[in-house]
């Protein structure tokens, strides 16, 4: 060993005591099944998942769960810029809401899961200085103390020669220090970098492959990349990415596609330590088309669908977001969603060929629609256990009358429900309320009409006293109709459709008016589910009260 480097590793990185084989052996491979694929989610710590971040989250745990290996949650706060307060904690529950929780890794702002730990980037500062260290040693890496300013200068002379920006080739100036010169700096005092020397020839093509792009074609990295940086002595991401995924043993690396430009520096890294190199997969951005018709990356700034919050808030079932976002994962999901209705998520296998390279478009009113079909099969009883929890949250009024009456609203939630062709009206456990609010007299108190048909006060009254006393029978549902048939021919209105049709002169207005009517009495709504159904839970004495504030209004 070359004791003038081994003096100066020394003194870059006086507090290593290990060795990289110390490490190999404390994280020794995976003992998991041939196929089995080791993901993980790496953010930084900010307190909020974003909806593209979520998706890529979703498609590691899918990976992972599909083939019986392990999905961990490492935080990367080198850049301490970027943490918050109770950012793990944040990151955990947007995570928790859609039951993509971590194998391993943290699972709170302190505590974590794992044997290999730790899960969060500042405290594997020893790792990773024993891993650079190791590159110093074998003359892999050295240190730079070019100022800011002097970096600015290089930069500002590549551009004017319309050169590669960067510190490469005869623009790494500190590369060429003696390693005399270097000790006499950090001797002095002087603040350094650390820097790959890297072994790349920029002219030298290499080509990589991506799960889902194929192939693709590089220069080699010529880059001396900063592996450390000065001041807090936190590695950069390449590095933190090549030291960490190499010991915890990941076999995936699914990330988005503004790291393909590193590919060549990763693929280097791994190269000049040996390890074995992971599979990559870059993912699409998540897009949408604004108001303007323009395509653009979805923001968590911008829109309010970008934070999964939002779905939480708006009570979208996470069910249905996950099939959503499978849908956007795969491009073959749709249609098996079409052949497979139950939707069992575990049924359908994540594949990396299926993934759009281009990026993809969310279309919040496609989750509304999934949504839609999601809640339309679940049973009267599983919507009142939801929405029993999403309003317990957001909505305490409505809360403390599903609470009070209870089997009331599943047998309104059960209306048109369960059968073959359910009916498929609430979007979210939000929107419930607005779907069947008329049902509990405590929220029909200050409500707005809508128009019926017919407005004359004094027929609507004469119509409403007839049906009430005279033809209301709600003991059978096709009785029932045959009597409002019975009372429209009595009053002058068409009990036949088609009948009205042809001559509707010679009638006041048909049986659908009269229906409307009693309706909008009942619900001030003109479009609702099934009238007899709501009747019949009703009951007598609300119907005549409700007839009676209809008509006194
Ligand atoms: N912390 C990186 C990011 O948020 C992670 C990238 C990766 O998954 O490697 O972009």
């Amino acid at each position: 060993m070359n004791t003038k480097l081994q003096e100066l590793a020394d003194l870059m990185f006086p507090n290593v005591t290990k060795t990289i084989e110390d490490y190999e052996k404390m994280y020794p491979e995976r003992d998991l099944k041939e196929g089995a694929c080791v993901t993980r989610f790496a953010p930084s710590p900010t307190g909020f998942v974003h909806m593209g971040s979520l998706l890529s989250a979703f498609e590691d745990y899918k990976v992972a769960h599909d083939t019986n290996g392990v999905f961990c949650l490492r935080i990367e706060d080198t850049d301490q810029k970027r943490s918050v307060e109770n950012g793990i904690q944040g990151i955990l529950n947007d995570l928790k809401n859609f039951d993509i929780t971590p194998d391993e890794g943290m699972i709170s702002e302190t505590e974590s899961i794992g044997n290999y730990g730790p899960y969060i980037q500042s405290e594997r500062m020893e790792i990773y200085h024993t891993f650079a260290k190791y590159l110093v040693l074998h003359d892999l890496a050295y240190p730079c103390f070019c100022t800011a300013s002097e970096l600015d200068e290089t930069r500002e002379i590549q551009e004017l020669n319309k050169e590669r920006i960067g510190y490469y080739g005869s623009f790494a100036k500190c590369r060429s220090l003696t390693i005399d010169e270097a000790i006499a700096k950090i001797k002095a005092g002087e603040e350094f970098v650390v820097r790959l020397k890297s072994p790349g020839n920029f002219n030298s093509k290499i080509v990589l492959h991506d799960e889902v792009r194929g192939d693709i074609e590089f220069p080699e990295n010529d880059l001396d990349i900063v592996l450390i940086k000065s001041t807090d002595k936190l590695p950069t991401y390449h590095f933190a990415h090549l030291v960490d995924d190499h010991l915890m043993r990941t076999t995936h690396v699914m990330r988005g596609e503004e790291w393909i430009a590193s590919f060549p520096i990763h693929d280097q890294l791994f190269s000049i330590f040996n390890f074995k190199k992971p599979k990559y997969a870059h993912l699409g951005l998540v897009m949408k088309i604004d108001e303007t018709g323009t395509r653009r990356k979805l923001s968590k700034r911008k829109d309010k669908e970008a934070s999964v919050e939002f779905y939480h808030k708006e009570g979208i079932p996470k069910e249905a977001v996950k099939l959503y976002l499978m849908t956007i994962a795969n491009s073959n999901f749709e249609e098996w969603l079409d052949n497979n209705p139950k939707g069992d998520l575990n049924e359908f296998k994540f594949d990396f060929k299926k993934v759009s390279a281009s990026g993809t478009l969310f279309d919040v009113s496609k989750l509304f629609n999934i949504s839609k079909n999601y809640l339309s099969k679940q049973s009267a009883v599983e919507i009142y256990n939801n929405l029993l929890k999403w309003t317990e949250e957001f909505d305490k009024e409505f809360y403390d009358l599903l609470v009070k009456y209870k089997d009331y609203s599943i047998n309104i939630f059960n209306i048109e429900r369960e059968n073959e062709k359910p009916r498929k009206d609430y979007i979210s456990y939000k929107s419930i309320r607005e779907f069947v609010f008329y049902m509990y007299d405590e929220l029909f108190e200050n409500i707005e009409y809508e128009q019926a048909k017919i407005t004359d006060k004094e027929e609507i009254k004469k119509i409403l006293d007839v049906y009430y006393n005279e033809y209301m029978d709600l003991n059978d549902k096709d009785n029932w109709f045959i009597k409002v048939k019975e009372m429209c021919d009595k009053l002058g209105y068409a009990s036949n459709i088609k009948e009205y049709k042809k001559n509707p002169e010679l009638f006041k207005g048909n049986v659908a008016d009269v229906t409307g009517l009693i309706r909008v009495a009942l619900t001030s709504k003109n479009n609702t589910p099934d009238l007899y159904e709501i009747q019949k839970l009703l009951d007598k004495t609300r119907i005549k009260e409700r007839f009676e504030k209809y008509i006194n209004c």
